[in-house]
């Protein structure tokens, strides 16, 4: 069956910019516009990965792996966490949190597709 991918982030563009290049690999793909949704959507569709833009208004995503990590249901799911500012700190947070990657900004859709594919093929 085809994974499942989450998309979250709270630039409309994007979204639909990586929902045609995940579909295009075979990526069955959901779309969330800021962090609230994004919860919604974890719970009730169960995303293979969840591919997580970390500013962005309403709930950003800093708060959306903590809850995720606190729920068993979905404490296991990767997050990669995608952010402009990638300083270290950022990283020694977001694996203290428990984000499987991270990705900068802005990325090339290569880079992202190959991130995601290797960490599906861990499981
Ligand atoms: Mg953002």
């Amino acid at each position: 069956m085809n994974k499942t991918i989450l998309i979250v982030d709270d630039e409309q563009d994007l979204l639909d910019l990586m929902e045609i290049i995940l579909e295009a690999e075979g990526y069955n793909v959901i779309k969330a516009i800021n962090g609230k949704e994004a919860l919604v959507k974890i719970s009730t569709s169960m995303p293979d990965l969840v591919l997580l833009d970390v500013m962005m208004p309403i709930m950003d995503g800093w708060q959306v792996l903590k809850n995720m990590r606190k729920d068993a249901r979905t404490e296991n799911i990767p997050v990669v966490m995608v952010t402009a500012k990638i300083g270290i700190e950022d990283k020694n947070r977001g694996l203290q949190e428990g984000a499987s990657d991270y990705i900068g900004k802005p990325f090339s859709p290569k880079e992202v597709l190959s991130r995601i594919k290797s960490i599906l093929q861990q499981d």
